[in-house]
């Protein structure tokens, strides 16, 4: 049996993108239990980016993203990865001080302009005038490609000489002889490392590992399309967020989808939108805004999977030799893909980080999942 120099198990965002850089080094098995890469949270995303959002760390890591997503290599896609959208976030009259820490975000090179309610109200007529206070304006913000992002990998991964193995469930694994001996529903495979990239079941594959218990939560987050109002273009609409709910309004094909911003635990699984979540939302909508919803036009949900600190588990375990995670992106694992793939490849073939990681102040102690052993 060829015993592959890294398996990796998960073809999301995370699994292919890791499995791109690491094919530079050796020859590598990538393992999904679907019968399509990307059918679970990268399939399902808002596919935004954004300077502004999650912690210090993970900010930090999508600086160096940006620095991808702006030059991808050679002949990795056809179109731009990052489109312009901007983002607007209100505040509801009286709770301006919710703006605050965003607008401490602020820099030179990254721009979080304050609009008046008016100037807010301009540019979000679809929000009732008495629910717009002052507004924060991103103009960096952009809409990802995730189609051509994730088929950009797996493309380059396939051309590198990497391997796809669908439909396989890893089950079973264990360490012998330097080497891991790896069983899914219908096949064994080995390899000399195994790269934990199972996005929501991450825990549960370490687990089969014997590895460090990570803590991770998955957690359901909700969205609907549904029709623009009447007459109005929201083609060029900024996202359009709400401080106090953390719900957002993304344009999206001419139409609107809508995220309550809900971050609901649950069990690892092919998850789907709760009837009274959406019910819940959509009496939230005809509140909030002058949309009248006649029909939803689609409705999905998707995991954001975390552990406590809300930064990404990236490296080696403790307890299980020659295993490495990937995983605890959250709700931002599309942006910061392109910078932990480098960082998994980097870690794996030189036990350092990438220097563009170090610049921004990123150490290879707050990503590993050694944090949680003790
Ligand atoms: C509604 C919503 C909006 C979001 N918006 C954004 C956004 O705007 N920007 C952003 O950057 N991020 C966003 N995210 C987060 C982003 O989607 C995730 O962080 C990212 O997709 C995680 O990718 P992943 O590859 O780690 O996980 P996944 O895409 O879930 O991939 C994990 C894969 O592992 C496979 N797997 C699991 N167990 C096994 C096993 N035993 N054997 C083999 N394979 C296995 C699964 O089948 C799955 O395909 C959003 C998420 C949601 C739900």
């Amino acid at each position: 049996m060829k015993i592959f120099d890294f398996l990796i198990i998960g073809g999301g965002i995370s699994g292919t993108s890791a499995a791109y850089e690491l094919a530079k080094f050796g020859n590598v098995a990538l393992l999904e239990a679907e019968s399509s890469l990307g059918y679970h949270s990268t399939g399902r995303s808002a596919a935004l980016f954004t300077r502004n959002f999650g912690n210090k760390t993970v900010r930090a890591i999508n600086q160096v993203s940006e620095i991808f997503f702006n030059n991808p290599p050679e002949g990795f896609c056809l179109n731009d990865l990052l489109t312009p959208r901007g983002s607007l976030t209100i505040a509801v009259p009286g709770q301006e001080r919710e703006l605050d820490l965003l607008f401490s975000l602020a820099t030179e090179q990254n721009k979080i302009k304050q609009l008046t309610p008016e100037q807010t109200y301009e540019m979000a007529k679809i929000v009732k005038p008495e629910q717009v206070g002052i507004g924060a304006y991103e103009p960096d913000v952009t809409d990802i490609d995730v189609a051509s992002l994730h088929q950009g990998y797996i493309k380059g991964f396939l051309k590198l000489g990497g391997e796809i193995f669908k439909v396989q469930p890893v089950e079973h694994m264990h360490y012998e002889d330097e080497i891991w001996q790896i069983k899914t529903g219908k096949s064994a495979f080995q390899a000399k490392q195994i790269i934990n990239a199972a996005g929501g079941w991450a825990d549960q594959i370490g687990v089969l590992a014997n590895a460090t218990k990570i803590g991770l939560v998955a957690k359901r987050r909700t969205a609907v399309v549904v029709e623009a109002p009447n007459g109005i273009d929201v083609s060029k609409f900024p996202v359009i967020e709400f401080a106090d709910t953390g719900a957002y309004i993304k344009p999206e094909g001419g139409k609107l989808m809508i995220c309550p911003g809900d971050q609901t635990p649950v069990e690892p699984q092919d998850i789907q939108p709760d009837e009274m979540d959406v019910a819940i939302l959509i009496d939230w909508l005809q509140n909030k805004t002058n949309i009248v919803v006649k029909r939803i036009e689609h409705s999905w949900a998707g995991l954001r999977s975390f552990v406590a600190d809300e930064i990404p588990v990236v490296g080696y375990d403790a307890q299980a030799p020659k295993f490495f995670w990937l995983a605890g992106q959250g709700g931002f694992g599309i942006m910061m893909a392109p910078a932990l793939a480098r960082v998994c490849a980097s870690l794996i073939t030189q036990d350092k980080l990438p220097q563009e990681l170090l610049d921004v102040g990123v150490t290879a102690d707050s990503l590993s999942p050694n944090r949680f052993s003790n």
